[in-house]
């Protein structure tokens, strides 16, 4: 059988630049694909961002060519490093080189490098004869590949290639770039499938020019479908509903692995899950909370966003003032929510601690240390931290929907709640600390969570299935 060439284009990927969920997949989902053996073969291209430091991860020069783009000769820089078995190019230039964030506030900032890059990355491939069989894309830096490979129809090089688009995030489109796609030569597509104001943004144009569009769960792909989701493509997406595919990530289960992390006080496993009270001892000692083994002790990781419902955490805490319960709070985002955290220990000083901050270690220790993890989230298209919060065998609370509603399953593995208000949150919260009073039905959910297989594997084969119903 012909091999599957899949090219996979990110505006991030870890561990070499991570912002968010999108670097986490970019960072694994290549490899995964891989390592499914050798009917596929993939190549990751990422921005070289100022931040990205070459000696660290082995990265040399590979070559260097001149192209027309943006009505101007522009050199690009090619850099390789290899991530296992895993071909791993960066591409730089003026546009990308002149930047100092990976995501700008100034979109036409962003708009500059990643149209750059996007254009740079298909020159530079089909420069080095790497003729693909699958190009695939992420959110909206990486659409307008797609866009521009359509536009190439007529170069034998590109009419075969199938491509695909994942969004991670639907709400980030790109709009305010028309400037620069006009000056890269890149003029709004005709059409009248989709709304008037997506005809010149990237992303919606990504998604008209792709033969298959995922999400990253399926419930969320049903989600996007409607008025409530869609952000104005709902219609569009109802009309492509054949071609809309959800397949919900994974996690790196060598990274978050409570048997060897050496970021916890304590180790374990499922079959001694009794050692995790140790981890929360240790929670309790730090953050000076009362150190009662039997008060359950609940936590939130998180951006705080309105997205993530932190807001309505808040309110339900109100609702829940009779209970017995610790909580920590760990995040950092807009001003206005971490200021109301902060005003809520103030008020509840024997149970609640927020900590204002992204801390990747006092992350891992709240997933070991805690007995429930929320997710109160507003949308979720997948979602990380539930699933970190399994593995490390702490139960999570949260919304039914996204890929929330796809990966926890009701007095399973977690608790669910269907409409983001506070009365509905508080009523799962107190279903949880009653549950939690019963031991052995509590140890049950932990050990049904730990359980939970969240490898990349089986998400990648089902990547591969899909790029094989393609080629
Ligand atoms: P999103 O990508 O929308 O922020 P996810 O649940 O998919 O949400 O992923 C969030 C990731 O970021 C998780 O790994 C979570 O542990 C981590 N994270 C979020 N906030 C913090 C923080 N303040 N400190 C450390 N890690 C954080």
């Amino acid at each position: 059988m012909k091999k599957i060439k899949v090219l996979f284009l990110a505006s991030e990927a870890d561990p070499f630049i991570k912002i968010g969920g999108l670097g986490d997949v970019a960072g694994s989902l290549p490899n995964a694909l891989l390592d499914l053996g050798d009917e596929i073969d993939v190549r990751l291209i990422i921005p070289l961002h100022k931040q990205i430091i070459p000696e660290t991860f082995g990265i040399t020069h590979y070559s260097t060519f001149v192209t027309d783009l943006g009505g101007k000769k522009q050199s690009v820089d090619v850099f390789k490093t290899n991530k296992k078995n895993l071909e791993v190019f960066f591409l730089s230039g003026e546009p990308i080189s002149d930047k100092e964030k990976v995501y700008d506030s100034n979109i036409e900032l962003d708009g500059e490098k990643y149209i750059f890059f996007d254009l740079a990355a298909l020159e530079f491939i089909k420069r080095d004869e790497w003729q693909p069989s699958i190009v695939m894309a992420n959110d909206w830096h990486t659409a307008i590949a797609l866009h521009a490979i359509k536009q190439r129809q007529s170069d034998p090089f590109w009419r075969s290639v199938k491509t695909v688009i994942t969004i991670h995030n639907l709400c980030y489109m790109g709009a305010g770039t028309e400037a620069i796609l006009e000056r890269f030569g890149i003029s709004k597509v005709n059409t009248d499938k989709i709304p008037w104001w997506g005809k010149h943004v990237p992303l919606p144009m990504g998604i008209l020019a792709a033969d298959k569009i995922v999400t990253v769960s399926p419930t969320y792909s049903k989600e996007i479908q409607t008025a409530e989701y869609g952000c104005g493509l709902e219609e569009y997406f109802q009309y492509r509903a054949e071609d809309v595919v959800g397949i919900v990530n994974g996690i790196d289960q060598d990274i978050w692995d409570p048997e060897k992390d050496q970021a916890i006080p304590q180790t374990f496993s499922i079959s001694e899950i009794d050692n995790k009270k140790v981890n929360k001892q240790y929670l309790q000692e730090l953050f000076h909370l009362a150190p009662k083994p039997s008060v359950p002790l609940l936590a939130m990781v998180t951006r705080m966003d309105q997205q993530k419902g932190v807001d309505t955490l808040l309110e339900a805490i109100e609702l829940i003032s009779s209970e017995k319960y610790q909580m920590i709070i760990l995040g950092t985002g807009n001003p206005e929510i971490e200021e109301k955290c902060k005003l809520l220990e103030e008020k509840y000083p024997e149970q609640v601690r927020a900590i204002i901050k992204y801390d990747g270690k006092l992350s891992r220790q709240i997933y070991a240390g805690a007995d429930m993890i929320l997710m109160p989230s507003r949308y979720e298209p997948c979602g990380i931290a539930q699933m970190i919060s399994m593995r490390y065998g702490s139960v999570p609370i949260v919304r039914a929907t996204g890929g929330l509603k796809d990966t926890v399953t009701e007095e399973r593995t977690g608790f669910l709640f269907e409409h983001i208000n506070a009365g509905e949150l508080a009523a799962s919260i107190i279903k949880a600390l009653r549950t939690y009073k019963k031991k052995d039905l509590w140890k049950r959910m932990q050990t049904n969570c730990m359980d939970e297989n969240f490898s990349w594997q089986n998400s990648a084969e089902k990547y591969k299935n899909l790029f094989e119903s393609l080629v």
